[in-house]
């Protein structure tokens, strides 16, 4: 993992929701410095904002999930009317996504809005644009420039503009969209700059993970304002997970993006879980809540797994905010080693869970209790994490087998050994498959 690469820091928020920062390790205009802030996530409502009141509602369930930032589409008047009575009502950072219409981010400076996107493919002409920046410096807004590959294709003359840009990024795939990427952006900026206005986020989205990857990678080496990285168009959440993932994980791990949003065409709320999850997996936030660890399980299952692994990952999203590592193994192959790892851990077999809290042995019962017995005991955990009675990541005692074998009772250990088919001991309600 690269160091974060340094940006100018951006800032968004007031006192009433917090301030959130993207971006940073290089200093301020008056030479204060600052360091990168946490990669934040972000994600979009998926209702008319007009709608005020079920437009909170997913303002409040998005930040309750996480978001760190809120944004919100405002195309007419009677939207950016709306900003007026929700801002006042959530609790986290509020972006106006604005396209065609410079009127509406001006609309949404007024109404307390704490960011403005704007889109240089349909928002275009200069003095409209100086005007929503001034609009900007005047409240200390940042702006989000966001190219998007599908807004700026430019239709006149299409394939000699093609020829001619390719030939700049010749060594890329789709070198004449990176470099009409590039050119806008530029071209774009300048406008700002002549401003003196430097509170900027830069976006650069297409569906092709390859072109966000080359595209950010081409922006970091030019521009040292902060990065949004987000695969735009990138489908429904089962494939634009994998596409949003190869991209962002690219970028994130040679050190470039400042600020995530993962888009997928369904309930935002899995954006803003998934954003999370990279970045907790990539070590660049915090995890809150559990870490579960779970195998795939195989032919030596003998409890069933998929539909455990899945109870415990509901029940201890829902009450434990500590980020305490908990593994749910399938049998004695790798659940020693695990169990080993983790702060409270079951490994199954011969239809019993044994379950060990920071490598010390708890409990040994039949699989009807394991799911019970497991959240009670990562429940105590937690409590005594909370009481400073012990600490996360620490362990009492290595497990190494034979141990656990003789946990299982003599049954277990022969089918360990090979020595007996487990024909007669298959879990009553196997449900492989079932998700
Ligand atoms: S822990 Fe056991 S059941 Fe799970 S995948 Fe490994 S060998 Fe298979």
């Amino acid at each position: 993992m690269q160091l974060r690469r340094p940006t100018r820091q951006v800032t968004l928020g007031d006192a009433r929701v917090g301030f959130v920062q993207i971006g940073g390790g290089k200093p301020k205009s008056d030479g204060t410095p600052t360091t990168p802030a946490p990669v934040t996530v972000q994600t979009m409502t998926a209702g008319y904002t007009y709608d005020i009141d079920a437009c909170v509602r997913e303002i409040h369930k998005l930040a309750a999930g996480g978001a760190h930032v809120v944004r919100v589409a405002v195309p007419e008047k009677k939207d950016t009317d709306a900003l007026k009575h929700i801002i006042p009502q959530v609790q986290v950072p509020i972006v106006a996504d604005v396209h065609f219409h410079f009127q509406r981010a001006l609309e949404a400076v007024e109404a307390g809005v704490h960011k403005i996107r704007l889109n240089p493919g349909n928002i275009n002409d200069r003095e409209q644009v100086i005007e929503v920046i001034n609009a900007c410096k005047a409240r200390k807004l940042p702006i989000r420039v966001g190219v998007n590959e599908g807004s700026i294709i430019e239709r006149r003359d299409k394939q000699k503009r093609m020829k001619e840009l390719g030939a700049v990024f010749s060594d890329k795939k789709h070198g004449y969209l990176l470099a009409i990427m590039i050119a806008k952006l530029e071209e774009y900026l300048d406008i700002f700059y002549e401003q003196d206005f430097y509170d900027i986020v830069i976006s650069a989205k297409s569906m092709d993970a390859a072109l966000v990857i080359d595209a950010y990678t081409e922006i970091s080496n030019r521009f040292d304002h902060p990065l949004h990285l987000g695969v735009t168009h990138a489908g429904p959440k089962e494939t634009g997970c994998i596409r949003s993932i190869a991209a962002l994980s690219g970028l994130l791990i040679n050190g470039i993006g400042d600020t995530i949003r993962i888009s997928y065409a369904n309930d935002p709320i899995y954006e803003v879980e998934d954003g999370l999850e990279l970045l907790y997996a990539l070590g660049l936030r915090e995890r809150k809540g559990v870490d579960l660890i779970a195998c795939p399980t195989c032919g030596r299952i003998q409890v069933d797994l998929f539909t455990l692994v899945q109870d415990v990952r509901k029940q201890l999203a829902a009450k434990v905010t500590v980020p305490m590592k908990v593994a749910v193994m399938g049998c004695i192959v790798n659940g020693p080693g695990e169990a080993e790892g983790a702060d409270v851990a079951v490994f199954a077999g011969d239809r019993r869970g044994i379950i060990y809290v920071q490598g010390e042995k708890v409990a040994n019962v039949p699989e009807p209790e394991i799911l019970d017995r497991l959240l009670k005991e990562c429940l105590d955990f937690q409590g005594k994490v909370l009481r400073g009675e012990v600490k996360l990541g620490e362990k009492k005692v290595n497990i190494t087998p034979p141990d656990p074998l003789g946990e299982l009772g003599s049954g277990w250990e022969k089918i360990a050994g090979g020595l007996v088919e487990k024909t007669s001991s298959k879990p009553a309600q196997l449900t492989v498959g079932k998700t």
